[in-house]
Formats: C-alpha cells, sequence, structure tokens
C-alpha cells in the first residue's frame, strides 16, 4: 500500500471550514465550491506527491485535503517511496526542468522507472480521479494502468525553459494523463498535448496558522526572543536551502543593502524538505555565512521553526525577498500579511504582484539590493505596497479559487 499521509481532525478545524472564507472571497466563490462538492459526492480522489514535509506542494496538499474531506469530499493523500538515490535523481529531475542541464544516464532512468513501477503495485485502493504532483510519481499512471480513474498530472515548476533530455523522456509518461495541470500557459511542455492543459495558479490558506492575523507586538516579541533585533530594519527570506532559491544571493543582496543601511539585519528561514537532497549543503554553506556575521540569522525547521513562526518572521520583517521560485507561495504569504516583497521577475512571481508595485520585481541581486534599500527608506511605500500586495492575494491567490478551480477540472473529467 502506497503510504498514506493522514490529516487527523483537521477537516474539524474552522479553517477547514470553507464557510469561514466566505467574509474574505465573496458568496459566488463559496457557493460554487458548495455545488461543485455535492456532484463530486462518492467520487473518489487520491493525491500523490513524494514528501509530506516542507515545499509548497506539501504545504498545499496539507490545507486543501482537510477543505475537501470536511465537504464531504472522499480525497486521500498517497506517498511514493524511494531510496535515497530516487531522490537525487528525482530532484535533478525537477531542476532539469527548471531549465538545468543533465546527463541523464541509463542507470538514472532506470532507478526512476523501478520505483514507479514498484509505487504502481502498492497502489491497491481504487479511486475515481488520481492527482499526481510533480516529476517522482510521473511515471505512476504508465505502471500503473487506467484503473478506470482519470489522471491528472500536476506541474508546481517553472518548466518554461527545461532541460530538453529530461522532458523528452518523462513526456511519454506524461502524456498518458487525462489532464495537465500547470500554474501558468507559459510552464507547459512543448510536445505535450495543448488540449488537455489547465492553468491552475496555487494558493495560500489566508486561515491557516502559518496565514492568521496576529498582532504585531506578539510577532516583535517572538522575533525579539530569536536574538533578532526588532528595533532595527530586518529582511527575510523563506525557503528551502535550495541553490535555485538562491540563498547565497540573498545573503549578496544583504550585503550591498549594509554598504548603505548599516544595521540592516538578515533572516533565513529555511525548511529542509524529505525529497530535496540538496538542501543540507546548501544549509552548511549558509551557516557558514551566518558564522561570520552576527546580523545573519538561519533558522530551520529541524531547530522547531514551523508554521507559527514562519507567520511572525513574514509579517515583522521589513521586506521580505525571493530571489526565484516556481510559483513561490511564500510570495503570497509575505503579501497577504502586508509585508512588501522585493522578488526575482521569474516563474510564478510576477503574477503575485500588485501591478503597480511590479518595479520590486527585478533582475539581478545589485537591483534587488537597490530597491531593498529604496523601501527600507520609505515607511509610507511599504504600506502602500502592503495593502496592495494583501487585496491582489485576497483576489487571485486564496485557497477556495484553487479549490473551485480543481473540483471544477474533477468534475469535467469524470
Ligand atoms: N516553509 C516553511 N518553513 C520554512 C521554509 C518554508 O514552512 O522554514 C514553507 C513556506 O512558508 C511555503 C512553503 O514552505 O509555504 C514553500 O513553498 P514555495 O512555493 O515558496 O516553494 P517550494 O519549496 O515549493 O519550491
Amino acid at each position: 500500500m502506497l503510504q498514506k499521509v493522514s490529516i487527523g481532525r483537521h477537516c474539524y478545524a474552522p479553517s477547514a471550514n470553507v464557510e469561514n472564507h466566505r467574509a474574505l472571497v465573496g458568496d459566488h466563490l463559496v457557493d460554487e465550491i458548495a455545488t461543485l462538492a455535492r456532484d463530486l459526492k462518492g467520487v473518489r480522489i487520491a493525491h500523490v506527491n513524494s514528501t509530506a514535509f516542507g515545499g509548497g506542494v506539501a504545504e498545499l496538499l496539507a490545507r486543501h485535503l482537510p477543505v475537501l474531506q470536511a465537504l464531504g469530499v472522499t480525497a486521500e493523500w498517497r506517498l511514493i517511496h524511494g531510496e535515497p538515490e530516487f531522490f537525487t535523481v528525482t530532484k535533478a529531475f525537477h531542476n532539469a526542468l527548471q531549465g538545468a542541464h543533465y546527463d541523464l544516464g541509463e542507470r538514472e532512468r532506470n532507478l526512476y522507472l523501478e520505483a514507479n513501477r514498484q509505487a504502481a503495485q502498492l497502489l491497491e485502493h481504487e479511486y475515481d480521479v488520481i492527482v499526481v504532483h510533480d516529476p517522482q510519481p510521473a511515471a505512476l499512471r504508465h505502471f500503473a494502468g487506467a484503473r478506470g480513474a482519470k489522471w491528472i498530472w500536476r506541474c508546481h515548476i517553472d518548466s518554461s525553459a527545461a532541460d530538453a533530455t529530461v522532458r523528452e523522456f518523462l513526456a511519454p509518461f506524461i502524456a498518458e494523463h487525462d489532464a495537465l495541470v500547470f500554474t501558468m500557459a507559459e510552464f507547459l511542455l512543448p510536445g505535450l498535448d495543448g488540449g488537455r492543459a489547465v492553468f491552475i495558479a496555487p494558493a495560500i490558506d489566508p486561515l491557516a496558522t502559518k496565514n492568521m492575523d496576529l498582532p504585531l507586538d506578539v510577532c516583535r516579541r517572538a522575533i525579539a526572543d530569536s536574538g533578532v533585533d526588532v528595533n532595527r530594519p530586518l529582511l527575510v527570506q523563506v525557503s528551502r536551502f535550495d541553490p535555485w532559491k538562491d540563498p547565497l544571493g540573498a545573503i549578496h543582496a544583504y550585503r550591498l543593502v549594509k554598504q548603505e543601511v548599516a544595521d540592516v539585519q538578515l533572516a533565513l528561514i529555511g525548511a529542509m524538505a524529505g525529497d530535496d537532497p540538496e538542501g543540507w549543503a546548501m544549509l552548511e554553506r549558509v551557516e557558514e555565512e551566518a558564522a561570520q556575521d552576527p546580523d545573519l540569522f538561519v533558522f530551520t525547521n529541524l531547530a522547531g521553526v514551523g508554521s507559527m513562526e514562519v507567520n511572525v518572521f513574514q509579517r515583522g520583517a521589513d521586506v521580505v525577498k525571493s530571489l526565484r521560485e516556481g510559483f513561490g507561495l511564500v510570495v503570497s504569504e509575505a503579501l497577504w500579511k502586508e509585508t512588501p516583497v522585493v522578488a526575482g521577475r521569474a516563474g510564478g512571481i510576477p503574477m503575485q504582484f500588485p501591478p503597480e508595485f511590479d518595479r520590486y520585481l527585478v533582475d539581478s541581486v545589485e537591483a534587488c539590493a537597490a530597491e531593498v534599500v529604496y523601501l527600507l527608506g520609505r515607511r509610507g511605500e511599504r504600506g502602500d505596497f502592503g495593502r496592495a500586495g494583501r487585496e491582489h492575494v485576497r483576489r487571485r491567490f486564496l485557497l477556495p479559487r484553487l479549490i473551485r478551480d480543481e473540483l471544477a477540472l474533477i468534475r469535467r473529467l469524470v
């Protein structure tokens, strides 16, 4: 049996009750969801990915599943197993879909296919819809056969410039799915049937511990308790320690800012994800940098940093930075808290920005530093950007919209 991720009693939490989103997202959306859920009663849905913790996909599923269950939709979350070597290969696939070159050898192909073949054997339950996330389980459909289910492949990666070898290897497996979901049209992998593609952006849960409203003085006290000086400017980056998230670029930008704003501090908050073997080496690099700089802080989930701490830091920061993202839930998370963001003009980041503040989308570390300095000197601008950011996220990137889009797709398929 594929390992099941238990979501426990979260379906009874107030955040899982879509009615509690009504005041934020409006009646129309909540009513649409209720109708879709009624239509889908009895339809059995499974989501399959490769980790229950760390990273955006785990975050999305952990928020999404309780809402579906609370709506009476039968939905489960299952994990594909793998040896460490499998995750080394799939992380390389992830990077290659993001544009890194990868010499994909016979051994890696076999390792990947064997893990998917074994996972298919463990897929014992009967489902009507199976949603497969990202490249790790992308060949599950191939080995499992259709089994009377509709299969959806959900890509969370900015695959607009994917490496040709990996793309060509995965494409035949991906093509066996009934629907392909990408965050935006630009990410559609060439060679796949555009007619089966649907574009759905991720979303954040405004009622989750990570995003719930918190009084600023509580945030400041919690931040102070971590050793950061709350009376000095604070930059924050929240991300996995992944070369693509460029934490070293964030440190570089912070050092440039420091030449202008001597008392600035940087906190890097990074989760170690179950399916990301590259994180450890990057964490070591980042900790070496921090060891020489009393204004550079590194916090990880290994030391107990969880959703509440992420919330507190995103709320208490003067500016949040994010250099490269596929979508980058962290961008919406910070903007929702009215914290300004300076971020790379890449992947799914620009769509999360309120259009009138797109000057804070940057193309280099130097530009990032310049915009951070500009914002740190302008409290009014920070306030305007934050408020516009929250409104933009409210309209487009809150969980009910994502649930509506996905349920509508599922209803079309079954
Ligand atoms: N995150 C977290 N703790 C950390 C670092 C990240 O909870 O120390 C969360 C972050 O708040 C966000 C998710 O992990 O919800 C990362 O998603 P994102 O889309 O930004 O990036 P991904 O890791 O999927 O590439």
